[in-house]
């Protein structure tokens, strides 16, 4: 399956869906059951250079842009949409920060091992009492000589518990507030005074461990601030940004797979003496399926394209993220119909992915907020400008 992407992606996809219906796809039930992947795969992803799939050559990536990665993305979320969220917090949002508007020196420091996968990354933004709004963080960070001291909570990280580098929001202007008072700084697991909590228990992503952060007057070097000074919200929001693309990805990868399993089912079952396949509701449904799955999936590569050659690309990030959450959990829920009873069991896949689905429409910013960011940037061409 290419659908027309440049020659050059097909490789990629071929090798990727190898290594997925191979090792991740028959790990999935386990790993959903035991709440965790093993971390020896998410180092042969690193091994295999997924982990890097976006970034140039120089940090260890694959260099293959936002185009190649959707292609990951998608492929992963097809056969385990836990590790597929590890790995988007990890690239997606944690990486992609620091590649960002990280430093050089930063970059050479901690990039190679975030893409050969010896290190794990987060991205933590979400507080307490900062969820859609963002702009109410309290972490504080307070500079003493060389360095910063940070003290406050996140909440809600995914790869929090097994993050080795975390980067984090915190007021270092907290009378400026969020935006224009905010930094990034990267964090290092190790160091004192950073602690994590117990994993979320969730109603679907078991294998993706997602927790509470806590910074008690951890010491960071002034070197360790990702990008300016005071411009961390700008960071974060670019980085956010450009994550819904790659988030849209991986919810095509979940809408396809329901869709080719409700073809193989209606294939499979037969009632009132025909295959299932033959009842223009079942038609009708797989249907609107794939009209829909189509048009997110040129959508969601259109949009890396915008990425990949320095074009806008903030509405329609909005919509890979709105669309393809939405598209995914339709999907799903209409493929658990089309099953019937086996839908429902815990020993049949799509009840999984079920539960995994509905996550997408509340993390990376819920769907409200697309709805915003899109319409936002739709008043800005007409010249009006919506408050924040
Ligand atoms: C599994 C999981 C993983 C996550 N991983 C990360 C991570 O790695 N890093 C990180 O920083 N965060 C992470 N988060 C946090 C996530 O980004 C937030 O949960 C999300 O932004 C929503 O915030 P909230 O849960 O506080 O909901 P709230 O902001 O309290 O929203 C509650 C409801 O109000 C609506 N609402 C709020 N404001 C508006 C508005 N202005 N207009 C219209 N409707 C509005 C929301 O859409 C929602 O329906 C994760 C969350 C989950 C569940």
């Amino acid at each position: 399956m290419n659908y027309d992407l440049p020659p050059e992606y097909t490789a990629l996809r071929r090798m990727m869906r190898e290594f997925c219906e191979e090792e991740i796809k028959p790990a999935a039930k386990r790993i959903d059951h035991s709440g965790q992947v093993p971390r020896e795969m998410l180092q042969r992803l690193g091994e295999l250079g997924f982990l890097g799939v976006p970034f140039p050559r120089q940090y260890g990536g694959m260099g293959a842009g936002e185009i190649g990665y959707c292609i990951l993305m998608e492929e992963l979320n097809r056969a385990s949409p836990s590790v597929a969220t590890i790995v988007g917090a990890h690239i997606g949002i944690g990486v992609m920060s620091l590649y960002l508007d990280g430093s050089k020196t930063l970059q050479d420091k901690y990039m190679p091992d975030l893409c050969s996968g010896k290190k794990i990354c987060a991205f933590a933004l979400t507080e307490p009492n900062a969820g859609s709004d963002a702009a109410a963080i309290q972490m504080r960070a307070t500079l003493e000589g060389d360095s910063y001291f940070l003290d406050g909570q996140k909440m809600w990280i995914t790869n929090g518990p097994i993050a080795d580098v975390i980067n984090v929001l915190a007021l270092t202007d907290p009378a400026l507030g969020a935006r224009g008072g905010a930094t990034v700084f990267a964090v290092e697991r190790e160091w004192e005074g950073y602690s994590t909590g117990k994993p979320e228990r969730k109603m679907g992503l078991h294998g993706s461990p997602t927790s509470l952060l806590n910074f008690d007057n951890v010491r960071v070097p002034k070197e360790n601030i990702v990008g300016q000074l005071g411009l961390g919200f700008v960071t974060f929001m670019k980085t956010l940004d450009i994550g819904r693309v790659s988030l849209g990805a991986a919810t095509l990868g979940g809408a396809q797979a329901a869709l080719e399993a409700c073809v193989r089912w209606a294939r499979t079952r037969s009632q009132f003496g025909r295959q299932i396949a033959h009842m223009q509701s079942v038609q009708f449904i797989v249907a609107d399926m794939a009209a829909e799955i189509e048009a997110l999936r040129a959508l969601v590569y259109r949009t890396a394209w915008l990425v990949d050659t320095g074009r806008p690309f903030i509405k329609e990030a909005g919509m890979c993220k709105l669309l393809g959450s939405e598209t995914a959990s339709r999907c799903i829920d209409r493929a658990v119909q089309i099953h019937g009873a086996l839908g429902l069991s815990r020993d049949f896949p799509l009840e999984r992915a079920f539960r995994d689905a509905r996550i997408s429409e509340i993390f990376e910013g819920t769907n409200e907020i697309q709805r915003i960011v899109i319409a936002s940037e739709l008043m800005q061409e007409v010249g009006v400008r919506l408050r924040p």
